[in-house]
């Protein structure tokens, strides 16, 4: 079967959820399905296997999970992005819009070393709002961001524009239609 076969199959869309007109793409289902977390997850580290990547960053919490992996696999650590208050060590942080009002995002201040190899993992990019607060935060403490992973991309909201505008590659492994 092809991977977007495969993977699609496994997500469950939940039609107006968290409020009317957003189909919100559930990996829970993905992740409970053992062979498609498992191709999810083989997807996410294959342009980089065989390369140097030193550490993967996940945004709270999907991002955890599958970057948890993903690090796993290429034998790179990990780094948590975090909301606001929830990292105990020196922090970084950058403020960023949500569709109504502003969150914080937070990294700890020596999670990577100058000049690292870093790649961003999250289940899936929207507007982009938050992945490019991810990628600024990870900037800032001298990471090299060598690209931004997400399983799904929703490319009507432009949100991968704001990615490469950042100067850093997005690759996604499946488009939905909306929001
Ligand atoms: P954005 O900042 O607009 O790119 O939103 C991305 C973040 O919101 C990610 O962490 C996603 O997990 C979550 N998100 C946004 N829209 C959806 C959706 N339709 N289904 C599931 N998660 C979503």
């Amino acid at each position: 079967m092809s991977l977007s076969q495969d993977l699609r199959g496994s997500i469950r869309s939940i039609p107006d959820y968290p409020k009317p007109g957003i189909v919100f793409r559930d990996i829970t289902t993905l992740l409970g399905d053992a062979r498609a977390f498992r191709r999810a997850i083989d997807e996410l580290v294959q342009p980089w296997a065989g390369t140097k990547i030193d550490k993967v960053a996940g945004i709270e919490a999907r991002g955890f999970i599958l970057g948890g992996a993903v690090a796993h696999q290429l034998s790179a650590g990990f780094v948590p992005l975090r909301k606001k208050g929830k990292l105990p060590h020196t922090t970084v942080s950058v403020a960023y819009s949500l569709e109504y009002g502003v969150d914080e995002m937070e990294v700890h201040s020596d999670a990577v070393q100058a000049g690292e190899r870093v790649i961003l993992i999250d289940d899936l990019i929207a507007t982009g709002g938050t992945a490019e607060a991810a990628v600024r935060l990870l900037q800032q403490i001298g990471a090299d961001v060598v690209a931004a992973c997400f399983v799904i991309d929703l490319p009507e909201l432009k949100g991968a524009d704001k990615i490469k505008a950042l100067g850093v590659p997005v690759r996604t492994l499946m488009e939905f239609e909306g929001h």
